[in-house]
């Protein structure tokens, strides 16, 4: 991805903070505040009794209280002037790593995952079972981080020992080289999930194909399938399910219609952590870009599909549709590409996307859920080509709700009309946050987000309701009772 220009000289940020948070100059209300933050998981949450394959399930089901706590918590520790930098520090450049700070400025700004580390006992909920995980380096070294950018009161700060743990999860970030946003976020997000996942013993669940005669029912076994091998905070916020439904084609074989094929279908429900749509020329807006990821792809040829039903390999069409949607959507625009010799490009086509009220509610197929409703709350940058590009992160701060350029180490507030926010060939990935569907209440710009296990299915996205009448369906509510009866722990 070629290099981007700045360095920051300094690399190590001067400041130690202990276990508890920033103690400086014997400052006692400063260091209370943030041990009663740290503690608030265990003083508030009893934990259940602990069954052989779960960590601790907590009884609450949101992390409202969370928010509010870490809120007045961040108010509290900042004294007048230096209360107006929170959140708008800096990151500095360790030699090619715009790339990372884009991703994390981006995620810093994610509320609920702030949230969750500077008031959530998430110590209590690292995994240091899971080979997959780094038995908490990880989120020990990410919650650290967001210490800083949340509480600390320097303009800008070292992301050294950050670096450092990711490059040990994954080792393609160990180096200086510059490196792709959306790569890093991906492996982040797995990292932090692995090392918090609550599940010590995955249970072995073979897959079931469907046929596509009862998809909300199909669709909800799949999430406590799901469940039962993940839940961690990763799972609540970002992850949604998609349909794939694949189809015969068998020449062979014609329906009365004319149309070829057995009849035979099978779906699948899989879950997602982001959604990588891809870009072509006619692509002008979001909206756009996601027709082209719903739009029916026809297999043949080399890449034909074994039907079951002709038990051979036959003509499919293949389908993706958007079933159920999580309370932070994540969106990679498929900018960079390769041709088949390994030559990478970049797609410069200028799109649009919504800075607020994103209705995706005629492209999410399934009836249950809360009303798909999503305003923008940070955008992953590239400018510039393949080999010379710099990765740079705007993102609303959850104070002012003002925009902020973070560029590295410098954090500017900018116009979002005057910086063009919402169009532009530079939008690489993209940041949205469900709203409640109360049009009367216009503050509340932000969503429930609840804690899923298998125990609990009516916190499931699918029973999911808010107010709006017409967003109802009947037929979530037949498999309810069936969801109860298959729960597995
Ligand atoms: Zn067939």
């Amino acid at each position: 991805m070629g290099t981007c220009n700045s360095v920051d000289a300094s690399t190590r940020s001067d400041r130690q903070w202990s276990h508890h948070g920033p103690v400086r100059g014997g400052n006692e209300s400063k260091r209370r505040v943030l041990q009663s933050m740290a503690r608030v998981g265990s003083r508030i949450f009893k934990p259940e009794s602990i069954s052989t394959s779960t960590l601790k399930e907590h009884k609450a089901s949101t992390y409202d209280h969370v928010h509010e706590l870490v809120n007045d918590g961040i108010a509290s520790c900042h004294d007048g002037s230096s209360k107006d930098i929170s959140g708008k520090v800096g990151l500095m450049n360790l030699g090619n790593t715009c790339f990372m700070n884009s991703s994390l400025q981006c995620l810093s700004n994610t509320e609920p995952l702030t949230d969750y580390f500077l008031g959530y006992d998430y110590r209590g909920e690292i995994n240091h079972d899971n080979v997959l995980g780094t038995k908490g380096a990880l989120v020990r070294c990410y919650a650290e981080l967001t210490k800083h950018l949340w509480l600390g009161d320097s303009k800008s700060y070292s992301p050294h020992e950050f670096k450092s743990s990711i490059g040990r999860f994954a080792p393609q970030f160990e180096g200086y080289e510059q490196q792709d946003a959306q790569e890093l976020l991906a492996f982040l997000l797995d990292g932090i999930h692995e090392d918090l996942n609550r599940v010590i013993i995955k249970p072995y669940i073979e897959d079931k194909d469907c046929d596509g005669t009862n998809d909300e029912g199909d669709a909800i076994i799949a999430w406590s399938n799901y469940l039962a091998r993940n839940k961690s905070i990763i799972v609540d916020l970002f992850q949604g399910q998609l349909r794939n439904t694949m189809t015969c084609r068998n020449r062979k074989t014609k329906k009365a219609d004319g149309t070829h094929g057995c009849g035979h279908k099978n779906v699948k429900f899989d879950p997602f952590m982001y959604l990588s749509l891809p870009i072509s020329d006619r692509c002008n807006t979001l909206d756009d870009c996601l027709s082209l990821f719903c739009e029916e792809e026809t297999l043949e040829g080399e890449n034909q599909w074994y039907c079951s039903k002709c038990k051979t390999h036959v003509d499919a069409t293949k389908k993706i549709d958007l079933w159920m949607l999580p309370p932070i959507l994540i969106i990679h625009l498929k900018r960079f590409k390769f041709s088949v010799t390994g030559h990478r490009s970049k797609i410069d086509q200028e799109v649009r996307y919504p800075l607020s009220d994103w209705n995706l509610s005629t492209k999410k197929k399934s009836e249950g859920g809360v009303f798909p409703l999503y305003d923008l709350y940070a955008i992953s940058q590239h400018r510039g080509t393949v080999t010379g590009g710099h990765y740079t992160a705007h993102a609303k701060n959850r104070f002012d709700g003002e925009w902020y350029d973070f560029n590295d180490s410098q954090c500017r507030k900018v116009d979002k009309e005057k910086e063009k926010l919402g169009f532009g060939s530079s939008a690489y990935c993209l940041f949205y946050n469900r709203v409640d569907h109360h049009r009367d209440d216009k503050q509340k710009r932000t969503t429930a987000i609840h804690r899923q296990s298998t125990s609990c299915p009516e916190l499931w996205p699918h029973f999911q309701r808010d107010k709006v009448t017409q967003w109802k369906s009947t037929r979530v509510d037949l498999v309810w009772g069936e969801a109860r009866e298959t729960k597995t722990d």
